[in-house]
């Protein structure tokens, strides 16, 4: 090649985004370069991914269990730091050329928010971010002229669909939605889905968290505020389409009646890739599409009733300010207890309806404000579980 690789910062490198991004990586052909790693808790798949990549840096955040941990021996040449704020010096470090963001929940919004406080790209995978402080994101994005590369596969496949038209010819976009793996279930059914069942995800390979946002669709209601946000629409311009294949990602709709689609196998190494690569396109790792195997590909209306978490994310959409920091925790929180078994799936957009409805909301908040409700709004969702 004979070019500089570019350097990588991957927050969250054990996760299933950031599995999937290091194999981007390693098939890069040397275009890319991993220079800093950081996990939470995974330590010892963190070590094992140093000993591979041989970063400059690798952050463990977990900072007591990190120093708890035997670290066996690393490499030459890599540094081991522990925290937080290690990982806000490490996406400011001025040899990292861009940062993929695959931190999973609300604590993936200061690293964002550091990266490009430091002018830095953001392949963006954490949806939380935009959910939470989308106005205050993509301002200081546009403020420090670094730009915010959508990881998300409906929104990579809205990012490449647009490149069709002009901005100003723009009608609308649909996301793509599997319906997971409850899409034929009644109410009732749904609030007897056992965990198991609900982690059993029909087309994609997730991690937990989004894999129960999947059953819920609260996934989608998070994805339509990130779309929002990120491409500046209003959300009368933005329409969710439930398509069980998970092969058309995404569709843009210009003013004269074109629908552009973004096709591919539901695997995230195509998103990933494009974010890294991005004005360019690689050859990528990811399975292609044949034509010959693929009989069908359907389209319906989603069921607002079935999955009530749909019509929560286009209220909080229409009212931004502290709507999507409050939804975000409140799910969040709702998610963690249906996974250790205390709460039944349908309880989850319940939980975030009442918290959403006893919060004080505020159209212009600061982003303190924004973390202190996202505080706030986890405490209620434990008050609800013990009434
Ligand atoms: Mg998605």
């Amino acid at each position: 090649m004979g070019c500089t690789p570019r350097a990588v910062a991957l927050l969250g490198s054990t996760g299933s985004i950031g599995r999937s991004t290091l194999e981007v990586i390693a098939a890069s052909q040397g275009r890319l370069r991993a220079v800093g790693l950081t996990a939470h808790s995974q330590l010892e798949l963190l070590e094992e991914q140093a000993r591979q990549f041989k970063p400059q840096w690798i952050v463990a955040t977990d900072e007591p269990k990190a120093r708890r941990y035997a670290w066996r021996k690393l490499p030459p040449g890599v540094e081991l730091h522990f925290g937080l704020e290690a990982v806000n010096r490490l996406v400011s470090e001025p040899s990292v050329d861009i940062v993929v963001a695959a931190l999973v929940g609300s604590v993936g919004l200061y690293s964002t928010w550091a990266a490009l406080e430091a002018g830095k790209p953001v392949a963006l995978a954490n949806k939380e971010t935009l959910v939470m402080a989308g106005p205050w994101v993509t301002e200081l994005a546009k403020r420090r002229n670094a730009p915010i590369l959508p990881v998300d596969s409906e929104h990579s496949a809205v990012f490449q669909a647009l490149q069709a038209g002009r901005r100003h010819e723009l009608r609308r976009i649909l996301l793509t939605a599997s319906g997971g793996p409850f899409r034929t279930w009644s109410i009732a059914q749904m609030s007897e889905a056992t965990v198991a069942q609900t982690l059993n995800h029909p087309t994609w390979n997730m991690g937990r968290k989004i894999t129960v946002d999947s059953a819920t669709l609260m996934n989608k209601a998070l994805e339509l505020i990130e779309a929002r946000w990120l491409f500046d629409l209003s959300p009368d311009q933005i329409e969710v389409v439930i398509h069980p294949q998970s092969i058309v990602h995404a569709l843009v709709e210009f003013i004269d009646g074109s629908v552009i689609a973004q096709l591919s196998p539901p695997d995230m190494r195509l998103p990933i890739q494009y974010a890294l690569s991005y004005p360019e396109r690689w050859e990528c790792p990811a399975a292609k599409l044949d034509f010959g195997q693929l009989h069908e590909l359907t389209f319906q209306a989603p069921d607002f009733d079935r999955f009530p978490a749909l019509a929560l994310g286009y209220e909080v959409a229409r009212r931004g300010g502290t709507a999507g920091a409050v939804l975000n925790a409140a799910n969040e929180a709702a998610v963690a207890a249906f996974l250790e078994g205390r709460i039944k799936l349908t309880d989850i957009p319940a939980i975030c309806r009442s918290v959403l409805d006893a919060h004080v909301f505020d159209a212009n908040p600061t982003i303190e404000t924004l973390v202190r409700l996202d505080a706030w709004a986890r405490q209620e969702v434990t008050k609800w579980m013990e009434c």
